[in-house]
């Protein structure tokens, strides 16, 4: 068995579903599960829905309502045999009316509670997967609809929920083989359920997640993550659109690119993939035929330092700065009890005698958090941060990285720097208007040779 996951470009049409549609086929014989997310952007706007119902504004929510069933009813009916079509209207007719009644109650109550984000945004996946076992059938497979919540059990943190492994793996390997055995399964992605059913989702992006724990629970061979980029590239594309394709990465430093903004993978995905030594692809949808990338435990010798360039972006930057505290113990644990306090995680840290710098990325509380600092503190705060992270297994036994680091950025405001733990990267903050030329100068220095044992070059575009 194979676990092949589709993100939401990649079903985002009708178009779109019988290219994915062609890719399964053409590897049915591994007894595929597929896992899929909404279609296009619709987390988004059912999220805009539910924001718009607290807010009152009724027709604005109704005619989102509309337009969003509008769209999965025209892109499904182009894949749906005609057979089904009736299926289809009374599947639709049943969904959008559920959720209209939910979003009806949210606008009286006027208040949106974490749970009742997860039922809202939990709709996108529940049309999507179902349409895209539908149209399958259509394309000759025979596909068997299984509702992950039945499946996927989760703790009750509500928008962040954490699966409860034992439970899932059961319910997955009782499930899963034997609907395998027989037709494609499918499933959507980042949904669950609490052990007493109540709808949980397992946080923004997470059908890569989904796709790793389905994974693990069926000792799958193989985890492929479909997507809109060759695989894991040398740079975030969005940034610096020039990077080259990683053919080959290890489990960690894909955790750590993800943990630092790569969003082409969820950051918990490797988690269970390491756990059962599963190796992970991630693919393009559009473009079947190109290798990607390949993610295991082993690492593949690498004559290249850096494997690739995470951005972390809209980070905030705190500076702390005590004279009193000079000999005086104590200072650090005052600092994070107050984090610690406003339940504000802290990303990176960097400390001296008398002053520490470190960022967070929820400024919820950050002026409890200043005034609190400042009763014993000088504290000043820089918006608008990013964190550019260096990630790559060399990094550790390389020495020199970090004055390339400062020789190639020469001219630009280094905010903080610090190397991880981990010593597989170095990672520094830089302000949002140096982004671009900082990431274009780091992928200058550390990618102008490619080992080709691990990178395939981006053949230049020529206008
Ligand atoms: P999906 O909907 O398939 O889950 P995502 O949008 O979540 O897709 O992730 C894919 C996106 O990740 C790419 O379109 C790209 O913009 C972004 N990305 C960020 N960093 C990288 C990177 N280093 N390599 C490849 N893609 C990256
Ligand atoms: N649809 C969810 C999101 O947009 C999950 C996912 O796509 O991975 O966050
Ligand atoms: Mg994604």
């Amino acid at each position: 068995m194979i676990v092949m996951k589709f993100g939401g470009t990649s079903v985002e049409s009708a178009a779109a579903i019988t290219r994915v549609a062609g890719i399964v086929r053409a590897r049915e014989a591994r007894r595929p599960v597929v896992v899929v997310s909404a279609m296009g952007k619709t987390t988004n706007k059912l999220l805009e829905i539910a924001g718009a119902a607290i807010g009152g504004k009724r027709e604005e929510y109704i005619r989102q309502l509309h337009d969003l069933r509008d769209y999965h009813s025209r892109e499904a009916r182009l894949i749906v045999p005609l057979a089904d079509r009736a299926e289809l209207d009374r599947f639709l007719d049943e969904q959008f009316q559920e959720l209209t009644e939910l979003v009806k109650g949210l606008a009286v109550l006027g208040e949106l509670t974490p749970r009742s984000i997860d039922a809202i945004s939990s709709y996108g996946e529940r049309l999507s997967s179902y349409i895209v076992t539908l149209g399958f059938r259509h394309f000759g497979m025979p596909a068997e609809h299984v509702d992950s919540r039945d499946v996927l059990i989760t703790d009750k943190r509500h928008t962040q929920a954490a699966p409860n492994f034992p439970e899932t793996y059961a319910r997955l390997a009782k499930t899963i083989p034997p609907l395998a055995a027989q037709s494609v399964v499918v499933m959507g992605g980042f949904i669950a359920s609490t052990e007493d059913g109540v709808t949980t989702t397992l946080g923004r992006g997470g059908s890569d997640y989904t796709a790793a724990i389905v994974g693990a629970g069926i000792d799958a061979e193989e985890i492929q993550i479909w997507t809109d980029v060759d695989g894991m590239l040398t740079a975030d594309p969005t940034i610096l659109p020039g990077g080259h394709r990683v053919k080959t990465i290890s489990f960690a430093e894909a955790a750590e690119l993800a943990y630092f903004g790569a969003k082409v993978l969820h950051p918990a995905t490797v988690v269970p993939a390491i756990e059962k030594n599963i190796p992970v692809m991630i693919l393009n949808s559009r473009r079947p035929d190109v290798p990607g990338t390949r993610i295991t435990a082993e690492s593949v010798h690498c004559e290249n330092v850096v494997k690739s360039i995470a951005c972390k972006r809209k980070i905030t930057t705190v500076n702390i700065h005590s004279t009193r505290m000079l000999m005086a113990h104590g200072f650090l644990h005052r600092i994070f009890e107050i984090f610690d306090r406003y339940e504000t995680p802290v990303d990176m840290v960097a400390t001296s005698e008398v002053s520490v710098s470190l960022t967070i990325d929820s400024t919820r509380h950050i002026d409890l958090i200043l005034g609190d600092l400042r009763q014993f503190a000088e504290a000043t705060v820089e918006h608008d941060s990013v964190i550019v992270c260096l990630v790559g297994e060399n990094i550790r036994h390389t020495p020199g990285v970090a004055r390339r680091v400062f020789n190639s950025l020469d001219g630009i405001n280094i905010r903080m720097i610090s190397q991880g733990a981990s010593l597989l990267n170095i990672s520094f903050v830089v302000a949002e208007t140096d982004l671009l030329r900082t990431v274009t100068a780091l992928h200058e220095e550390f990618f102008a040779t490619l080992d080709p044992n691990v990178f395939e070059r981006k053949e230049a575009v020529h206008a």
